[in-house]
């Protein structure tokens, strides 16, 4: 029997991430600069500690808005006039020029495909979308194999060519389609972080969907306090606090986003090299290194992966990086040296 059991939140595409900022509340004092609101189909907020005398809140937050705002029509896929939108649609084999920022994230996206063993592979849309997980109409039973090997045929990280000299892109397949969803986020907030920079702030704390970017100090001249949530399904809990700065944090899980039929869940996670979603026991990756795109490319690759491979790979590439993985009695975690490392509370 089926059962239509949709946890798709709309709107939230994504885990939550906590957001601490120490005694924020019963300070008397305020962050001299906060500004949040939606983008990305999700929500987008930003603190900084000390903004420069002459800065003006408004500009700076009209250069944010314009800014993600410009992403958004190049890498959205719910966009249907986003720059990605017309490769993807184009009906050709021919060498397209495409901007320089399009460029770098997708070469940012096949380098991490490469590196994973195709576990992250960005053209895996189609077949996103036969799970009913991307723009079109979501589903209530899984697809048909033949339907599913029909799309694993016609994709592939490998059928996208980059040329870096011109700039341009091909598609070997005419019909091959890209989608950034699992990195995009964090390129916003690198985006937001630089033009954050480029205005004199220091102190400052961005986070677009959970995907995040510290530096410096909070208002109480301390680190960043972020919280993990526990990856339970109808509940928010906290599973660990960090004290954290000067580094990029993206969390990747699948327990916000799935289907179940007949007591089986199905992850918004697929594996591009099987077409099916992923169904180990890892529940939740957090990422730390020092850009948030690849914080954010890395979380949802480990999160195909799953725990063992995820874990190797995590150190033979330096990350810190924090595991939640589901058992019988409830949730285990695992850490990298390096994150053990890197959150030691020192304030
Ligand atoms: P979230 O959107 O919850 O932050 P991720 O960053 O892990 O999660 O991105 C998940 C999105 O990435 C999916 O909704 C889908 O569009 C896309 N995706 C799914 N599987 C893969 C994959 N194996 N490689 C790259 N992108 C993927
Ligand atoms: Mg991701």
């Amino acid at each position: 029997m089926l059962q239509k059991l949709f946890k798709r939140e709309l709107g939230f595409y994504l885990i939550f991430v906590f957001l601490l900022s120490g005694c924020e509340n019963i300070t008397p004092q305020k962050y001299p600069f906060v500004y949040s609101g939606a983008i990305m189909g999700t929500r987008f907020s930003i603190k900084a500690t000390h903004i420069p005398e002459q800065a003006s809140v408004e500009k700076l937050q009209q250069l944010i808005l314009m800014r993600l705002q410009a992403i958004n029509q190049r890498m959205s896929t719910y966009l249907k006039d986003s720059e990605l939108s017309l490769l993807n649609t184009l009906s050709s084999t021919e060498p397209q020029i495409i901007s320089a920022e399009l460029y770098k994230v997708l070469d940012t996206a096949q380098n991490i495909s490469q590196l994973s063993g195709g576990a992250f592979d960005i053209t895996v849309g189609p077949l996103v979308n036969l799970w009913g997980f991307g723009p079109d109409i979501m589903l209530s039973q899984a697809p048909k194999p033949e339907a599913i090997n029909q799309l694993l045929a016609q994709t592939g990280y490998t059928k996208l060519q980059l040329h870096k000299q011109d700039l341009m892109a091909t598609k070997e397949l005419a019909s091959l389609s890209m989608d950034l969803s699992a990195l995009a986020k964090g390129y916003a907030v690198d985006e937001v972080a630089r033009i954050l920079e480029e205005q004199g702030i220091k102190d400052y704390l961005v986070e677009i969907g959970g995907e995040i970017r510290l530096k410096g100090n909070n208002l109480q001249g301390k680190k960043w306090r972020i919280a993990i949530e526990k990856p339970t399904i109808n509940k928010r809990e906290l599973e660990k606090v960090v004290a954290i700065t000067d580094t990029a944090m993206a969390t990747s899980g699948d327990y916000r986003n799935f289907f179940e039929q007949e007591g089986q869940r199905f992850s918004h996670t697929i594996d591009p090299r099987t077409g099916y979603p992923i169904s180990h026991k890892l529940a939740s990756v957090t990422v730390l290194t020092e850009t948030c795109m690849l914080a954010d490319a890395w979380a949802t690759a480990f999160m195909v992966l799953g725990p063992e491979e995820a874990y190797k790979m995590a150190e033979q590439q330096q990350l810190a990086v924090f595991f939640i993985i589901k058992t019988e009695q409830g949730f285990a975690e695992r850490a990298t040296p390096l994150f053990t490392e890197y959150t030691k509370v020192k304030q």
